[in-house]
């Protein structure tokens, strides 16, 4: 297929090389050039605007950090057209960034008024799931659009899910990571005490692990630094999901619970521990960072 793809980062920039890999016809779009020459290496063509890289496509798949960029690039801004205006044809469009669920249906009325059927299309798995082609993707929309994506989708992920009409995958999204971010920072804090009282935090994960206190980011993403070979925390969290991206979603969880009268004690900590943490400094280091807060003071 001919796929057009938008947005190049951490995320974006292994999911379009997994296209790539899988035989279909990338042009790529992103703000950063450094981003763009990457993926020409990979293979990818590049384009010098993201109306140019739609030319001719079958599908458009954006993969940007949030709302306010989504509906930038698809209603417009600052007086200037957006990309549903400028595109030929009538493409498939797909959204994989994580956004507000009314932000999505903004954007899928728009969309829908012009003929185009577009997708919410968030993933879970983190930077390794999207290398490995492993992510989870969370679609809200058609089921008719459903079925369409599903090959493209099958290129970048192992677990594709519908979970109902547009918006319906943002939320999902949204109670999945509110869910990791409760369970990021209790991993963080359960490790910190563990260490404080003498244990190594090694021999500690591998316990909680087995026991039933186990969850994805002791498995695969382990906060303490050095425990686990590949993660973040071992790269002095370098990449993977910023803590800014993580504070973003769990801001989303609570609008969310404010507009539907639900109780989210747990995220609402949990939002607060992450927003704490990037106003020290640390939006922009991987959201396992949030271990640095419990350890702050620790060798005084
Ligand atoms: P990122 O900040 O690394 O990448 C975003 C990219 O979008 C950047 O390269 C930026 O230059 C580009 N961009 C922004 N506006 C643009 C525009 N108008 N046109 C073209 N390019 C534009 O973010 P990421 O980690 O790749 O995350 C992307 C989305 O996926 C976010 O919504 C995030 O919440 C979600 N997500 C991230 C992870 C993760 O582990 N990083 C996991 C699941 C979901």
């Amino acid at each position: 297929m001919n796929i057009a793809f938008i947005g190049l980062g951490n995320m974006g920039a292994p999911m379009a090389t997994n296209l790539v890999k899988a035989g279909h016809r990338v042009c790529v779009f992103d703000l950063v050039e450094s981003a763009i020459r990457a993926l020409e290496a990979e293979g990818a063509t590049r384009a010098e605007s993201a109306a140019a890289a739609t030319r001719g496509v079958e599908v458009v798949i954006s993969m940007l950090p949030a709302g306010a960029h989504v509906r930038g690039l698809y209603l417009g801004r600052d007086g200037a057209p957006g990309l549903l205006d400028a595109l030929l044809g009538t493409p498939l469009i797909i959204d994989a960034s994580t956004i507000s669920p009314e932000d999505a249906r903004i954007v899928g009325a728009a969309a829908a008024e012009r003929g185009l059927t577009y997708l919410d299309a968030p993933v879970s798995g983190g930077v390794g799931g999207a290398k490995a082609g492993t992510l989870t993707f969370i679609v809200g929309g058609s089921e008719e659009g459903y079925a369409q994506a599903q090959p493209v989708l099958e290129a970048m992920g192992k677990n594709i899910f519908h979970a109902g009409e547009t918006g319906a995958g943002q939320v999902a999204k949204i109670c999945n990571n509110m869910l990791l971010g409760i369970l990021m920072s209790g991993t963080a804090e359960a490790l910190a005490l563990g260490v404080k009282n003498g244990l190594d935090p090694a021999v500690l994960s591998e316990i909680m692990k087995q026991s039933s206190g186990g969850n994805w980011a002791l498995n695969v993403y382990n906060p303490w630094p050095g425990v686990m070979e590949g993660s973040a925390a071992s790269r002095d969290y370098q990449g993977g999901f910023l803590t800014d991206l993580m504070a973003k979603d769990l801001g989303l969880a609570w609008e969310l619970a404010l507009g539907s009268k639900s109780t989210v004690p747990m995220g609402s900590q949990a939002r607060n521990l992450f927003a704490l943490h990037s106003a020290q400094g640390n939006g922009g280091l991987d959201f396992s960072s949030i271990q640095a807060l419990y350890r702050a003071g620790e060798d005084k």
